[in-house]
């Protein structure tokens, strides 16, 4: 990119009254802004899909904005990083020792769905057609990035339907629903998934194919992703 020379005058104007701090950065479109705002469009600018130009928009504002507003904001933010964690049963994300679905006492103990992410639960719950508990793996199976059964929370679903058969009928986990992403990955993950479940003395199915293949569930609409927690199938 060329820079005229009227406008090349002017940034060395600047950068010569002193001001010490950056005048001569190379390369970077920032250097007009102070530190705390430069500082500001870099962390909002690695945010997926947010690129400079956003980034900038969005300081711009938390600028204008209150300072309850601004405060509320980052304190969100910390929020997020120091008091959340994931569940100890379901491995949702919980600021708590089991998230609020696990300790819901009008949720249907006896199923349990099977997901790869927390946004994938997220989705499915915001169709309101699941009133069972969920179980997030946190990834699929994917050979070829390192990611093995070990990576996965597989062995704690395994000790989850254990643990409910012997601790009484009230609370025994009879169907495991699968509803892993429509993809190469998701699909081996449910079929290895779906060995490792049978002999428990349960149910396994899996979500209707209504989801396009090679989609993702968390961006399918809750129509279509109701469709295929009513019309779940039974493997084998
Ligand atoms: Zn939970």
């Amino acid at each position: 990119m060329k820079t005229p020379n009227s406008i090349k005058g002017s940034t060395d104007a600047v950068g010569s009254r002193g001001t010490g701090r950056s005048g001569n950065r190379s390369g970077g479109g920032n250097s007009a802004y102070p530190g705390p705002m430069r500082d500001l469009i870099e962390q909002l600018a690695k945010l997926p899909g947010i690129g400079t130009r956003s980034a900038e928009r969005l300081a711009f504002h938390v600028l204008k904005s209150d300072e309850s507003s601004a405060m509320a904001l980052a304190s969100a933010i910390a929020a997020v990083k120091q008091s959340l964690g994931h569940c100890g049963s379901c491995f949702n994300l919980s600021d708590g020792d089991l998230c609020p679905i696990c300790e819901d006492p009008e949720r249907d103990r006896s199923r349990v769905l099977v997901v790869e992410q927390p946004k994938d639960l997220i989705a499915l719950e915001q169709t309101g057609m699941y009133r069972g508990l969920y179980h997030v793996l946190m990834g699929r199976l994917s050979p070829l990035d390192g990611v093995g059964p070990g990576d996965l929370t597989i062995g704690q679903l395994v000790d989850r339907i254990n643990t409910s058969h012997s601790s009484g009928d009230t609370h025994s986990i009879v169907e495991v629903v699968l509803g892993l992403n429509p993809t190469v990955e998701g699909d081996g993950t449910a079929l290895y998934l779906s060995s490792q479940l049978s002999g428990l003395g349960i149910e396994v199915s899996r979500l209707a194919r209504g989801l396009p293949t090679g989609g993702a569930l968390e961006y399918a609409n809750k129509a279509v992703l109701a469709d295929a927690i009513l019309g779940r199938q039974i493997m084998e």
